[in-house]
């Protein structure tokens, strides 16, 4: 998966560059809240759940992770797991990109989780893409 070690390339190089708002540590309650609004003014339909679980394993560690699906012929569904030490609204932006519908790291992705850190993260998009694109990030 070219596209996804690209993007989490990018967020070793950018995490020292995110403001601290985006990178500390931040309550449950207030990362769920911040996933309802994007959720709500997206207009998405069906079930958003955000917890705090183990994660799922990558390269040896465990990494938060969003599943989506819908329940057999009923709503759809997004299911945002944070692993503990990625509680932070960055990740929270991150897995929120897959759970509007974006499952690959490919361009698609990463043109919402753009909007997203923009919108909600108070990033600016042209800094945004220059440090994507020296990540080797396909834009
Ligand atoms: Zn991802």
């Amino acid at each position: 998966m070219l596209d996804t070690r690209a993007v989490y390339r990018f967020e070793r190089i950018c995490e020292s560059a995110f403001p601290k708002a985006l990178t500390r540590d931040a309550p449950m309650a207030e990362l769920q809240a911040l996933a309802a609004r994007i959720w709500a003014e997206r207009k998405m339909e069906g079930e958003l759940y955000v917890r705090a679980n183990t994660g799922t394993s990558h390269d040896g560690k465990k990494i938060s992770y969003c599943e989506t699906g819908r329940v057999k012929e009923g709503y759809a569904y997004a299911d945002i797991v944070l692993a503990r030490h990625e509680r932070s609204p960055y990740v929270l932006l991150h897995e929120m990109a897959h759970a509007l519908g974006h499952h690959q790291h490919g361009p698609s992705f990463v043109h919402c989780y753009i909007e997203l850190l923009v919108e909600y993260g108070g990033m600016d998009r042209a800094t945004l893409v220059d440090m994507m694109l020296a990540g080797g990030v396909r834009l």
